[in-house]
């Protein structure tokens, strides 16, 4: 990789923060920033909050390691679990769009633009595969000449990687605002995941952050033909789909923003939805508005994957008389203290759907729940524990074998 090649990198890795792609560490709590909480939804302490983010961010990195930062390199969290290196990068940092929020909007003078030819960035890419230096890529790119051109330059240089230089692993491929349906196809036929960002949850919350964006036409509908494209012909191996939405910029409630993403999770068989708590980047138009709290991205978080994993009803989660949910606590354990506080699931009989609503209960431990249920009773807390629950967590909103979990020794049988 040439000198050239590194710095265009490095100048597109220092200023592409607002993407959030892959996880870099799934459903971690945020950094906490209002210490006045008693005790942190995920069950731990202000105190020691503070304390694993400190220590977090003290970690030495190698100069390996910061190498690779720079260059736009991180260790990501794969869908399937899987930890990888991967390179989160663009074709070009020029844009014809003014989206307000977003650091290579036109006319901002103090990005610096720099671009990379499709067969460019997969010879970079591919000499970083082949040295390990990275094993997957995020590719996105400004838009010039419109999205569909924009979307060919992107399309070409994913189907370079896959067909010339061998890379069968992961490819993040953005689909451009207008992206056409044989573009989505083929998009979803070489990458292993492709995302469209919504960005908003509706067309009027848009205007706000993004005025040259069409809400319907050029954001919705690609997701919607995703779909079509994967139901049509389900036997085939498709990407996936995602998108995200910046939160806190266009004043949008957290109704909005679960509404769509719920709709979309039902009628679009999207993966999942990102959310972005919005950080004001200087010379844009929203310099001045203040961030986002961080934990407002995390409640979005666990009420999504609540709609998606849980069983759970928009309906059901508790919001604010402004649209948003409380901060200050999780919304699983919000809906329990109000519907199973006064009455109590009996844990040797409730059936799957209401154990997957307890706090500290998952779908691996409903499963070992009616697994042990099969061969005795459950008595004790420690036999709870024992089956991997977090039982302190579940223990106000059960019974064991007709008695508060709470109050009780329990014994597996
Ligand atoms: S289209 Fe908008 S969000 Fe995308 S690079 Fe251009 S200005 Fe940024």
């Amino acid at each position: 990789m040439s000198d050239v090649q590194t710095s265009k990198l490095e100048v597109i890795a220092g200023e592409m923060g607002v993407e959030s792609a892959e996880d870099k560490n799934q459903h971690a709590p945020p950094k906490p920033l209002q210490l006045g909480f008693e005790r942190a939804p995920c069950g731990h302490s202000p105190h020691e909050l503070r304390r694993a983010y400190d220590e977090s961010t003290q970690v030495a990195l190698t100069s390996l390691d910061k190498k690779r930062n720079s260059l736009g390199i991180h260790n990501a969290v794969m869908p399937g679990g899987q930890r990888i290196s991967l390179l989160k990068t663009m074709l070009t940092t020029a844009c014809e769009r003014n989206c307000f929020y977003c650091p290579f909007r036109a006319g901002r003078s103090a990005m610096k633009r720099v671009s990379f030819k499709p067969d460019e960035m997969a010879s970079v890419f591919g000499e970083m595969s082949r040295a390990r230096y990275a094993e997957g890529l995020f590719l996105s790119s400004g838009i010039i000449g419109g999205g569909v051109k924009t979307q060919d330059k992107l399309l070409d240089t994913v189907d370079i990687l896959r067909r010339k230089k061998g890379f069968g692993g992961y490819i993040h491929l953005k689909m451009m605002p207008g992206a056409e349906r044989d573009q989505i196809a083929r998009a979803m036929a070489l990458s292993s995941r492709v995302s469209i960002n919504l960005e908003a949850p509706n067309a009027s919350r848009l205007t706000a952050l993004a005025p040259k964006k069409q809400f319907e036409d050029e954001l919705l509908r690609p997701l919607i033909v995703a779909h079509e494209i994967r139901k049509a012909q389900p036997w085939k191996k498709w990407a996936s789909t995602v998108t995200q939405f910046v939160v806190g910029a266009a004043g949008e409630s957290d109704v909005e923003l679960l509404s769509m993403t719920e709709r979309l999770h039902k009628q679009a068989g999207l993966t999942r939805a990102y959310f972005s708590a919005f950080s004001p980047v200087r010379d844009t138009p929203l310099e001045n508005h203040r961030a986002e709290d961080p934990w407002r991205e995390h409640r979005l978080y666990q009420s999504s994957f609540l709609l998606r994993d849980y069983g759970f009803e928009l309906e059901e989660l508790q919001f604010g008389a402004d649209g948003r949910l409380p901060l200050g606590v999780d919304p699983k354990i919000a809906w329990a203290q109000r519907n199973l506080t006064e009455s109590p699931l009996e844990v040797n009989k409730a059936d799957k759907r209401d154990l997957l609503r307890v706090p500290g209960i998952g779908p691996l431990g409903v499963e070992a729940i009616l697994k042990a249920r099969r061969i005795g009773t459950l008595r004790e807390i420690k036999d709870l524990k024992a089956l991997g629950i977090l039982a302190d967590r579940a223990a106000p909103y059960l019974l064991l074998n007709g008695r508060p979990a709470g109050s009780q020794q329990m014994r597996l049988f």
